[in-house]
């Protein structure tokens, strides 16, 4: 079991988990692993090493996913790892893109970066300091939210255990 937050280097063809580990908050590389020195080097720079390939079974810091659906993947993950899905105000913190935290801007500089309609009427933004992709909270995010909140609960019904968060 885990007891500090994990963070994790997701190997190709789960590059879909890895973008839900980023938007639910987490330090999450997505990374293409040929050598066993290249797994050996994430975990030892303290990243979980999340794969589908068995060929990295049994070798320490390695979770090998066998779920096919990605709410599924994620659910075997926190079971394995025994780590709690973060709270709502966590989620969202990160690039799904590339990762960085995102920071919060003024809305006046952001002008012409967003849809007219969406400046005009929402009055947080975020933007990712690495890639310059602009966030807002709306329809898209609400949606992702509530896919998370079922992962939650999903986890909770699976492991009797107390996640927190209100439902
Ligand atoms: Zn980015």
């Amino acid at each position: 079991m885990l007891c500090e937050v994990p963070r994790f280097a997701v190997d190709a063809m789960l590059g879909k988990m890895a973008k839900w580990l980023r938007f639910m908050g987490f330090d999450t590389l997505y990374v293409y692993v040929r050598y066993p020195h290249e797994v050996r080097r994430l975990v030892s720079e303290g990243r979980v090493f999340v794969t589908r390939n068995r060929r990295w079974q049994g070798m320490k810091g390695v979770i090998v996913i066998s779920a096919n659906d990605l709410d599924d993947q994620i659910v075997e993950l926190a079971e394995v790892l025994d780590f709690a899905l973060p709270d709502d105000d966590e989620w969202f913190s990160r690039c799904g893109r590339c990762n960085a935290v995102l920071e919060q801007v003024d809305r006046r500089s952001v002008t012409g970066m967003v849809p007219e309609y969406v400046w005009e009427t929402t009055e947080e933004f975020f933007r990712c300091p690495t890639c310059g992709k602009v966030y807002w909270p709306g329809s898209h995010v609400e949606r992702m939210q509530g896919k998370l909140e079922s992962l939650k609960r999903a986890l909770a019904e699976k492991g009797g255990r107390d996640y927190g968060g209100s439902f």
